[in-house]
């Protein structure tokens, strides 16, 4: 793998991109960087956001610019404003040992006057969006006949925010001979017609496969009623005591809702939407930056652009209708070469748009349940345990308080004392969570497709060879941890027979299909009489048939609700509140 000075990055540069800890080029940067510094030729590079594009453009760009000279040499165009500031941002970075490269950001929402300032000062570089910099050719506030390079980021998204006639207004302003690049997620028919109509002939660079989804991220969904989503995204949140994530709803009012329903229950959450103010955006987006914020809760357009590190779950609480917006939104987290999670929480009757996106993006979604209450309580405990052995002691401040502690607490002795510590912060997860009901649908029931589950068992059925074997279904599959090999074991150790007494097992998500010894069959069902797995009740059978309702816990009139937990964020806590939303 080269490094980025033998990229060939001048040396300025190399040392401000060192100290931000840049050590070797990212994928995109070591395709696109040789190429845009030493080519004439335009550029198209499809490259998923968090992979590192800023850089892979903005370093060549800066290459090329004379610092001499006060004009603006080089114009990128970015769908959102809080695109334009973090490239801004990056490029000051990257610039900060070359005095004389300036960079003005321009965008919507903003003073006018002072973005002409900036660009009167001198601006050598302008990152802008299409509607604001418009506003300022009108007023013949900037001269683009300069402009040596144009740069599109996430070229999709601004023609999807339908900014294609403002992108050809402003590329007709510059001159002809200028070097274009264009970045985009995705190539789609709209981007191939804006690179043929304003570029010259270019090179096509793509890292990874154009319209998949990055790599770094793990897509999963989990399948519950419609009217449970929040309760689901509440367990979820309390099962991941590290989660730092972003939830996407569809309309300014539900993430509105959302983030007001969030925070009365005592999670640290807000919304960021088209219906703030820019300074209310800022301070909602600064809240989250530092990390004051667990949840932000947006819409598509108003989390464009958003660069925040280490976001670790983005979570779907709508599917979006459009496949580039499902990438968009999944590309805010696994940034950097971190990992991260992209969940969908969904009703049944969206599960074949899951399969959808699986298709167009040639990605697997991977089932997950929704954490059962126990299981929540031991992953809060856990936590709870690393954070006592990981606490840093100070142990000059708290030197004069120790006798005084010592004293009060000499009744207690080890253990107790231990479980007094722990249940401070734990008894509340315990509460909340007694007797939780399980909110996943019973997917081996209630499958998206009704005759799933019959064709399955047919082709299963069929070819089997064997008239000794009888085929039984079992509700336990691959998204309970079972591969073939360990469910055999498990059927052996329920039922004390041997391997030589099961056939094929054919395991899907939910529910498996295992051939059975036919002289054993009632036996084994026998076996699961009243059985359980993880605290889920097991169910046998050889028909597809015959059940009953839903288990009580999806029956719509159940009585048990999750009740919201206690604030981990204030200080005291407060108190429980009834459920409504
Ligand atoms: P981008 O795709 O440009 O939004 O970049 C995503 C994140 O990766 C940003 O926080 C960058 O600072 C960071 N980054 C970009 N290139 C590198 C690199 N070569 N090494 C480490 N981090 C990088």
């Amino acid at each position: 793998m080269p490094t980025f000075s033998e990229l060939g990055i001048r040396p300025e540069i190399l040392a401000a991109i060192t100290e931000l800890g840049f050590e070797t080029p990212t994928p995109v940067q070591e395709k696109a960087i040789p190429h845009l510094l030493s080519s004439e030729q335009d550029v198209v590079a499809l490259a998923q956001t968090g992979t590192g594009k800023t850089a892979a453009f903005g370093l060549p760009l800066l290459h090329a610019i004379d610092p001499e000279l006060r004009q603006v040499q080089a114009l990128v165009l970015a769908p959102t404003r809080e695109l334009c500031v973090q490239i801004t941002r990056d490029l000051g970075n990257f610039s900060k040992n070359l005095p004389g490269v300036r960079c003005v950001p321009v965008y919507g929402g903003a003073n006018i006057r002072e973005q002409m300032r900036g660009i009167q000062r001198g601006a050598n570089v302008v990152v802008a969006t299409p509607g604001r910099l418009i506003d300022l050719i009108d007023r013949g506030a900037i001269d683009l006949a300069n402009v040596r390079i144009a740069v599109l980021d996430e070229a999709d998204e601004m023609l999807n925010m339908g900014f294609q006639e403002d992108l050809t207004t402003i590329l007709e302003k510059t001159p002809q001979d200028k070097r274009t690049w264009l970045f985009s997620a995705t190539m789609s028919g709209e981007v191939r017609r804006i690179a043929k109509n304003y570029m010259r002939a270019f090179e096509e660079l793509s890292v990874g496969r154009a319209n998949a989804a990055a790599t770094t991220i793990e897509h999963k969904y989990a399948v519950v009623m419609m009217r449970d989503r929040y309760l689901a995204l509440k367990r979820f949140v309390d099962a991941e005591p590290d989660l730092f994530g972003i939830v996407f709803c569809r309309t300014k009012q539900d993430t509105q809702e959302l983030a007001e329903n969030l925070t009365r229950d005592g999670y640290n959450a807000d919304a960021i939407h088209g219906d703030l103010s820019q300074q209310q955006r800022d301070r909602v987006m600064e809240r989250y930056r530092s990390k004051s914020l667990q949840l932000l809760i947006a819409t598509d357009v108003a989390a464009r652009g958003i660069d925040v590190s280490n976001v670790s779950h983005v979570i779907h609480f709508d599917l979006p209708g459009e496949v580039e917006s499902y990438t968009h939104r999944s590309g805010r987290t696994g940034r950097a070469g971190k990992t991260g999670i992209s969940l969908s929480i969904i009703g049944s009757k969206d599960v074949h748009k899951v399969r959808n996106l699986e298709r167009q993006l040639k990605t697997h979604f991977a089932f997950t349940r929704v954490p059962g209450g126990a299981e929540i309580c031991e992953r809060q405990l856990l936590t709870l345990i690393q954070k006592i052995k990981e606490v840093e002691v100070d142990e000059e401040g708290i030197e004069r308080f120790m006798d005084a502690v010592q004293l009060d607490l000499a009744g207690f002795d080890r253990d107790e004392l231990i479980k007094r510590v722990v249940s401070l912060e734990f008894n509340r997860f315990l509460e909340q969570y007694r007797e939780a009901r399980d909110l996943n649908v019973d997917m081996a029931r209630k499958d998206h497709n009704p005759n799933a589950r019959t064709r399955e068992k047919k082709e299963f059925t069929r070819g089997t060879g064997e008239e000794n074997m009888r085929s039984m279904f079992i509700n336990l599959g691959s998204a309970d941890g079972f591969e073939k090999g360990k469910m055999l074991g498990y059927l052996c150790g329920i039922t004390g027979l041997t391997g030589q007494h099961f056939g094929r097992i054919l395991l899907k998500d939910m529910y498996s299909f295992v051939d059975v010894d036919a002289r054993h069959f009632d036996e084994v069902l026998g076996h699961f009489k009243g059985a359980n797995y993880k605290g889920r009740k097991i169910r046998v059978d050889e028909g597809t048939g015959g059940h009953g309702g839903p288990p009580r816990g999806d029956r719509p009139n159940s009585s048990y609700s999750d009740k919201p937990r206690a604030s981990s964020f204030r200080p005291g806590g407060k108190k429980f509140h009834k459920e409504r939303y």
